[in-house]
């Protein structure tokens, strides 16, 4: 595979050429850029050489020079290698993509482990596929639209390199599952509870399925649908993050915050069907 700087899967060392570097401003205002001999990269600051970086530690500072010449204070950036949620909030995306609080907690809904066999869909811009590829598993997306399909590919090649144990096909989730003995079944689209029923003959016995929705009435939905198939141990819940102010004496929360992205549902496979409660029913 072809990963100039071989730091795509290795991200130790000196920054080498090829790679992405994620340039940090005073005001906490960031920017990814791939190193390359030679390029240079603008910002409103001013313009900041790849030659300045490249063979740097992750870590240092690297100045900007003015556009305009005049003498001033020269903007100072933070050279660091990107981690995936700086990746996956600034990579180009085609669909909204799941943010990184809320795929920590389904990367443990979820169980995702290494060699799982995961099905997902809707892929996106594949910031799911990144992170369930990065905890090991081999991923198979079904997506809808292929201008999506295209874009979770590159976005993935990106991170992962060309190799990634990822495919993805672009078909409609509920017109059916072809995969069996899947390990985990990951949802990302409007009604999940179509795919209920193929969920539950291509997920092998203990496996589980996760489903990502903006609104409570879907997940009751999905709760119902599931409710009639051979899952147990339900659960839905939603991640608040509330980040901190912390300056000298001035220890508060911050005053804002993002109040609502999504919920999580998660639930297993079994061999018998559910009851209300979520455990098994004893005639089945
Ligand atoms: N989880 C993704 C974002 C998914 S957005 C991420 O983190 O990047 C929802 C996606 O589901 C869209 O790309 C949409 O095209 C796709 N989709 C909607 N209905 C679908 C269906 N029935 N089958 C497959 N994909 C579907």
């Amino acid at each position: 595979m072809t990963d100039p700087g071989g730091t795509a899967t290795t991200p130790r060392g000196l920054l080498a050429e090829g790679e992405r570097v994620l340039l940090v401003d005073h005001h906490d205002r960031r920017y990814l850029i791939r190193l390359a001999k030679g390029a240079s990269f603008q910002t409103h600051a001013g313009v900041v050489e790849h030659d300045a970086l490249i063979g740097q530690p992750e870590g240092s500072e690297v100045s900007a020079w003015r556009r305009d010449g005049r003498e001033g204070p020269a903007r100072r950036f933070l050279a660091l290698r990107p981690t995936l949620a700086d990746v996956i909030v600034k990579m180009p995306r085609g669909a909204q993509v799941i943010y990184p609080k809320d795929l920590g907690a389904i990367l443990f809904a979820a169980d995702l482990f290494p060699g799982a066999r995961v099905l997902e869909a809707g892929v996106g811009s594949g910031a799911l596929s990144m992170t369930a590829l990065r905890a090991g598993c081999h991923v198979t997306g079904y997506e809808l639209r292929e201008d999506f399909a295209r874009r979770a590919r590159a976005n993935v090649a990106e991170l992962l390199g060309p190799d990634a144990p990822f495919r993805v096909e672009e078909r409609d989730v509920y017109e059916g599952i072809d995969e069996t003995g899947l390990d985990r079944v990951l949802l990302d689209l409007p009604e999940p509870w179509r795919v209920v029923e193929h969920a539950e003959r291509a997920l092998a016995p203990g496996g589980i399925l996760v489903a990502y929705l903006p609104s409570i009435t879907q997940a009751a939905e999905l709760r119902a649908q599931l409710g009639r198939a051979s899952f147990a141990l339900a659960e839905t819940f939603e991640i608040l993050r509330r980040t901190w102010h912390i300056e000298g004496r001035s220890v508060r929360p911050d005053h804002r915050m993002v109040a609502h992205t999504g919920f999580i549902t998660a639930a297993r496979r079994v061999v018998g069907r559910a009851s209300e409660s979520g455990t098994l029913d004893d005639e089945v």
